[in-house]
């Protein structure tokens, strides 16, 4: 039963892959471009768009 739930879980994972949705403005880093310290003013650091 192994193989069965090392399946499902991959399932979920491409599930996540497809529906996460990346900030645009900082490209998912969550940090303003430019800098390392500031956070990205359009997700809050999130990373999501
Ligand atoms: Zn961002």
């Amino acid at each position: 039963m192994v193989v069965k739930r090392v399946r499902v879980k991959e399932h979920i994972k491409t599930l996540r892959e497809s529906t996460k949705t990346i900030c645009d403005h900082c490209k998912g880093t969550g940090r303003e471009p430019g800098t390392d310290e500031k956070p990205c003013s359009v997700c809050k650091g999130s990373g999501k768009g």
